[in-house]
């Protein structure tokens, strides 16, 4: 059979399988499933989780021995496809936390058999959540200041210090965190990452709230907090080159939309039309305003289109590497100047916050607002993937001061 058939084969079933499977309540309803976290949806969700992760699907690239479907990377998007035409969605990457799009890729390539065998199943099936323990109060850019310290303790490292803007801590069961190992060396050198759970006396986190209303990240404590040696992934002190390449798969995965999408969610130049009104000849009243649309409009194909290209130029092998930094800050500037758009064509109701002179997606898109201007921050932020890119990519000089 040709490459072609097959793909149409699987294009066939696939179509099936989520016509037997997928939970017509959850139909068009991520945001509301996942994000609003709405009651009444969240038994279908459960069943979605269990049959997506029986299929693979929640990890389909990773091999069926970890959880995923074994699929490669041009097979998976024809099933990623086959979601979208059906309203559906894949919530395990979420479930996961930082699992199955950081931790996870990154054990597959520096872990031990037993490091696979232990941990990666539960992120294919959204079962285990994973945070990252990566900044610090002071040691955010500079990421190799961090202080956070592990001590050898036989066979197991006792860890103390303080992590902060650990996204989902206080919901998490495992975490990945980058610690000192050795601090009389330079800075890059004396750092290890391990796996440790969060259900112990040693952690502790506190939530902190923010401006988009939700509570998504915490500080968090370590105070003789255990990480046994044999979640110890990558070499001891190697931990800069373990977390280069999970911060590459980081930004990979924040390539596409870089923010979340609301359900149902109508086309910006149909919305500026409704609430700004348009001519006999049905352009939008306001030439101005009509112009940055393009533009923004413009700038979001060219992207989806650049990403498109590198997968298909990858054939399918999609390799993360620097250029991800480039798309990263691209899918930012797209989905800010975005939800900029959506609040200015809403004018007075894009601001409200709560009540009924409010309709649903006035009161979610203020929210997004608030929320996407974080994504200049995570990841790394905007100015820090320049400085990636001009060095890595255009091989301009080092311009900052490394220890
Ligand atoms: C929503 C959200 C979720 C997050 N989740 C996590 C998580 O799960 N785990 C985790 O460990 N961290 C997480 N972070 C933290 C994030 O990685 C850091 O906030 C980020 O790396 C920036 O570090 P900082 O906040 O310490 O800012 P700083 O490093 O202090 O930077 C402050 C400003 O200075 C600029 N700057 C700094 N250095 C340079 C330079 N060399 N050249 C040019 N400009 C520079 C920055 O661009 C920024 O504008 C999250 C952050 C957010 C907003």
């Amino acid at each position: 059979m040709t490459a072609i058939a097959e793909q149409d084969t699987l294009r066939a079933s696939a179509r099936d399988w989520l016509a037997a499977n997928f939970p017509p309540a959850l139909k068009g309803r991520a945001y509301a499933a996942m994000v609003d976290q709405e009651p009444a949806l969240q038994a279908d969700l459960e069943v979605w989780r269990q049959r997506l992760a029986a299929q693979g699907w929640g990890a389909p690239t990773w091999p069926t021995q970890y959880g995923g479907a074994g699929l490669s990377h041009p097979d998976a998007k024809v099933v990623q496809e086959e979601l979208e035409a059906a309203d559906a969605f894949n919530p395990i990457p979420a479930l996961a936390g930082m699992g199955v799009t950081m931790v996870g890729p990154t054990m597959l390539e520096y872990g031990t058999d037993d490091q696979k065998a232990r941990h990666l199943r539960g992120m294919a099936s959204g079962e285990i959540r994973w945070c990252l323990g990566l900044s610090e109060p002071n040691a955010g850019s500079d990421l190799a200041s961090l202080a956070t310290k592990a001590e050898d303790k036989g066979d197991y490292f006792a860890i103390n210090g303080q992590k902060i803007w650990t996204s989902g801590a206080d919901i998490s069961q495992w975490c990945g965190a980058l610690v000192r190992t050795d601090p009389s060396v330079k800075k890059r050198d004396g750092i290890s990452f391990v796996l440790m759970p969060m259900d112990q006396a040693g952690v502790r986190t506190r939530p902190i709230p923010l401006i988009s209303g939700s509570s998504p990240f915490c500080e968090t404590y370590f105070d003789d907090a255990r990480a046994d040696k044999a979640d110890l992934l990558g070499k001891l002190n190697d931990g800069w080159s373990v977390i280069k390449r999970l911060l590459q798969h980081e930004r990979q995965s924040q390539t596409s939309a870089g923010r979340r999408k609301l359900d149902n969610e109508e086309p910006l130049q149909d919305l500026a039309k409704r609430y700004v009104g348009s001519d006999a000849d049905g352009s939008l009243t306001d030439k101005d305003l009509r112009v940055r649309l393009v533009e923004n409009l413009m700038a979001d194909k060219a992207h989806s289109l650049t990403v498109a290209r590198i997968r298909a130029e990858a054939q399918g092998q999609v390799k993360v590497s620097a250029a991800a930094s480039i798309l990263k800050n691209s899918a930012t500037n797209v989905a800010q100047g975005k939800a900029e758009l959506k609040m200015e064509i809403m004018g007075a109701q894009g601001v409200g916050w709560e009540g009924e002179a409010y309709e649903a997606d006035e009161l979610a898109s203020v929210r997004e607002w608030l929320f996407g201007k974080a994504a200049s921050i995570y990841g790394g932020s905007f100015e820090v993937q320049n400085n990636i890119i001009s060095k890595n990519i255009l091989g301009l000089p080092e311009t900052t001061q490394r220890g």
